[in-house]
C-alpha cells in the first residue's frame, strides 16, 4: 500500500507560503493507519526498546497504538506546563527565541532503553531536543521513528542515533 498517497498537502499552513503534511486522511483510512502502525513495528524491529516516547501532540498518535501493539508502556513529551507534578526541562534554540519541552522526573528510569516517535520530522530540531531531554534523564535513547520525513531539509543530520521514516518528501 502506497502510504504517501494517504497524506494530505495543506498549502499557507499555519502560515502562507508553508505547505503543511496533514496525516489527518491517514487517520482516517483504517486500512492504511493499520498498515503505517504495522510499519512502524517493523521500523522498531525485533529488539524492542523498554519504553516508547512521543512528541506532543501528533507524536502521541503515533507512539501510543505502538506501545500497545508491542506491550510497552508511553510515555509523553509536552510543551512546559502542561504536566502535573515535577517534571525536568529541557530548552533548545528555534531560529527565534527558544522553546522549552518537558516530562514527569518519573517518566523514565535512568538505563531505560526508548524510542522517541513523533509523526513528522523537519528541520530535526524537535526530535533532537527529545532526545537530549531523554539523555538528560539518563535514558538510553535507542532511536527515533517517524511517519514522514521532509527529506529536503536534512534534519535527520542533526540526530545521532538511527532514524526510522515510513514516507520521505525529497
Ligand atoms: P522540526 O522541529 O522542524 O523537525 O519540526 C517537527 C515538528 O513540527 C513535529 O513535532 C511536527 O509535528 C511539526 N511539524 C512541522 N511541519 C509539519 C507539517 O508539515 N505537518 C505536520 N507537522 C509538522
Amino acid at each position: 500500500m502506497d502510504l504517501k498517497q494517504h497524506i494530505r498537502q495543506v498549502p499557507d499552513f499555519p502560515k502562507p507560503g508553508i505547505l503543511f503534511y496533514d496525516i489527518s486522511t491517514l487517520l482516517a483510512h483504517p486500512q492504511a493507519w493499520q498498515e503505517t502502525v504495522r510499519q512502524l513495528v517493523g521500523a522498531i524491529g525485533p529488539e524492542k526498546p523498554d519504553i516508547l516516547a512521543g512528541i506532543e501532540s501528533r507524536g502521541f498518535l503515533v507512539a501510543a497504538p505502538l506501545a500497545l501493539q508491542l506491550g510497552l508502556g508511553f510515555v509523553m513529551i509536552r510543551k512546559q506546563g502542561k504536566l502535573p507534578g515535577a517534571t525536568i526541562p529541557y530548552t533548545y534554540d528555534l531560529e527565534y527565541g527558544s522553546d522549552t519541552i518537558e516530562m514527569q522526573e518519573d517518566a523514565v528510569k535512568p538505563g531505560q532503553r526508548v524510542v522517541v516517535l513523533d509523526d513528522l520530522l523537519a528541520t530535526g530540531g524537535t526530535m533532537r531536543a527529545s532526545v537530549e531531554l531523554l539523555r538528560k534523564m539518563g535514558a538510553d535513547v535507542r532511536g527515533c521513528a517517524c511517519i514522514i520525513e521532509l527529506a529536503f531539509l536534512s534534519g535527520r543530520e542533526k540526530i545521532d542515533i538511527p532514524v526510522h521514516s515510513l514516507i520521505s518528501f525529497e
